[in-house]
């Protein structure tokens, strides 16, 4: 692509909505042939204010497609036996389909141990090790809602991926690291950066598709991205800025996630997909 092209929207917002559309038939049928409706059970530990807002987010896309959702609130001292037990239950619980635990949990928690204990058939947000590890083999398993979603959002405007080289900045468990992974599987020729990384933006200079994961604002600069790279921002800050430095980009990369309405609709989309599905079955 030469410099000036119009660069492509990768309109998160707008091909969420179609999924809810979808999602909301696939629910009505459902209850009309089982007479049950899915319910994704949330857990919020403690009263971050952005984690609040996030699962109050996703039990409004649950009410958007028919669906219930029931939420467990348990305060900032509540201790990892405490949380395991309340995950457990829900385990055990047969109306409940979905889990969602939200991130981040208070510090005293042992995280990992509490989303492992999800049952996997559960574990509609793609959060456990064995999840992971399923995906990351090609076996049957939830993926990671925001990668996953990023994936669903590639492929419907027909990016391809096949021979490409991705870079993904940012490792963490439920981006970075399933994002690369998803990629990897996708065909792609992928490099992981980080926090150690040397040379990030000689790096970032030779992908086709450059995914910011990286939690610090506009972080990544755009003179850092070559011409014709298709660009995908997972961040997202006050002020409505992402991980990248997304305004200058415009005309001169192919495609682009807009920040806000790109990634983060997809997000919660890809969770109430997912838990549709587990619903779907768990009734078969
Ligand atoms: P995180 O757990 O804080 O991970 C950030 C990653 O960035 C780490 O792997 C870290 O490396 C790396 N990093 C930090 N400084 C770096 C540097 N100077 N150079 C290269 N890499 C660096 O964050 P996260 O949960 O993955 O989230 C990343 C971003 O995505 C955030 O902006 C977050 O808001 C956004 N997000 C969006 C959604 C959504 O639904 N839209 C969902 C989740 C997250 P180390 O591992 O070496 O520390």
């Amino acid at each position: 692509m030469s410099a000036n092209s119009p660069t492509l929207v990768l309109d998160g917002k707008a091909l969420s909505l179609k999924m809810e559309a979808q999602l909301l038939e696939r629910v009505t049928r459902l209850r009309e042939d089982t007479g049950r409706t899915p319910i994704l059970a949330t857990i919020l530990v403690g009263d971050d204010p952005a984690s609040e807002t996030y699962v109050k987010m996703k039990g409004n896309a649950c009410k958007r497609v028919g669906m219930d959702s029931i939420r467990r609130t348990l305060p900032s001292e509540t201790t990892t036996e405490q949380l395991l037990a309340e995950i457990q239950a829900l385990n055990a619980n047969l109306d409940v389909h979905g889990i969602l635990l939200q991130h981040p949990v208070p510090e005293q928690i042992d995280e990992r141990a509490c989303f492992d204990a999800i049952a996997l058939e559960k574990d509609v947000d793609g959060v456990t090790c064995l999840g992971f590890g399923r995906m990351s083999m090609g076996e049957r398993a939830y993926g990671s809602a925001t990668p996953a979603g990023i994936m669903t959002l590639l492929k419907a405007y027909d990016i391809e991926l096949a021979g490409k080289h991705a870079v993904v900045v940012g490792r963490s468990a439920i981006l970075g690291k399933p994002m690369a992974m998803m990629l990897l599987g996708a065909d792609a020729t992928v490099t992981i950066c980080h926090s150690k990384t040397r040379d990030l933006p000689a790096l970032i200079k030779q992908a086709d598709i450059v995914v910011g994961a990286v939690g610090r604002p506009e972080f990544i600069k755009a003179e850092w991205i070559k011409d014709g790279a298709v660009v995908v921002d997972a961040g997202y800050h006050p002020g409505g800025v992402g991980d990248i430095e997304l305004a200058p980009l415009h005309g001169r990369v192919s495609a682009i996630t807009p920040v806000p309405g790109g990634v983060g609709p997809m997000t919660i989309a890809t969770l109430i997909e997912q838990s549709v599905t587990a619903a779907e079955r768990q009734a078969s």
